[in-house]
């Protein structure tokens, strides 16, 4: 079956051969008026512990439906140890940015309020929601955690001591990218980006002096929070992560 027409699901629940697997209100919604399907037809479900299972449509009602996971199709499979570290953002672009940094592979989006971060009220279940949509996209196998948002004081003074954090920093005589992560060593990693209003001289100067930062520059422009955020997480990936493999079986 080709790519382009297997229908894939996460499901909170239990998956293996022999069970029936209930579907929510929305998938049945989905499944039965959006992509009308009926009893029968083959989706693909995957819930961040068991892989990804080919499973039959047992039926769709009203009020929720159930499928049968038939036979295995990947087994589970861990995402990179990657981290983002954001401040939040308009609506359109934290949305945009939980799609991009899912599709990328982050494991962990960590939400933290800076110096001149505008807080808008932030709608986690929202941005799950995006981040359960993007995972379905693009063949992840789990979700990445949504944290609860944090000052950035706190975060990086409880900072565990064998992550590194690239810190993209926009002003100031950070080295350039490419050049510092050349020298890096894969493990466990976080991308930091500040505000759409930049950090405070003050926080630029805290997170300079911290064993774990390697701070860096993207280059002669400013880019916006979520444009620095994707580009961290690219660089991330292709000098240290996943995308020095191909993109495999
Ligand atoms: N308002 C600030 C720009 C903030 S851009 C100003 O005018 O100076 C938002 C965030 O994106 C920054 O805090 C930084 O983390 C990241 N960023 C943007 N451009 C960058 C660059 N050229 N190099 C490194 N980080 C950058």
């Amino acid at each position: 079956m080709a790519y382009a027409t297997v229908t894939r699901l996460y499901s909170d629940q239990p998956l293996g051969g022999g069970i029936s697997v209930p579907l929510d209100d929305a998938q049945t919604h989905y499944l039965r008026n959006v992509l009308r399907l009926g009893a029968g037809a083959r989706i693909a479900l995957f819930n961040g512990a068991d892989g990804e299972w080919w499973a039959e449509i047992e039926n769709l009602r009203k009020n929720g439906g159930a499928a049968r996971p038939v036979e295995q199709r990947r087994k589970p499979r861990a995402e990179p140890d990657l981290w983002l570290v954001f401040a939040p953002l308009k609506r359109a672009r934290i949305d945009y940015l939980v799609e991009k940094a899912t599709e990328l592979g982050v494991s962990a989006l960590l939400p933290v309020i800076t110096e001149r971060t505008i807080v808008e009220r932030l709608n986690l279940d929202r941005l799950r929601a995006h981040a359960r949509e993007a995972a379905e996209q693009t063949e992840r196998l789990t979700l990445p955690e949504i944290r609860d948002p944090m000052p950035l004081g706190a975060l990086l003074a409880d900072w565990p001591a064998d992550r590194r954090l690239l810190a993209c920093v926009e002003s100031g005589a950070a080295p350039p990218v490419a050049e510092q992560l050349a020298r890096e060593q894969p493990g466990k990693w976080a991308a930091l980006v500040g505000p759409e209003g930049g950090f405070a001289d003050s926080e630029l100067d805290a997170i300079g002096k911290l064993p774990f930062v390697c701070a860096v520059s993207l280059g002669p422009r400013v880019l916006r929070a979520d444009t620095a955020a994707i580009s961290a997480l690219s660089l991330l990936q292709a000098f240290l992560g996943d995308w020095r493999a191909g993109r495999g079986a």
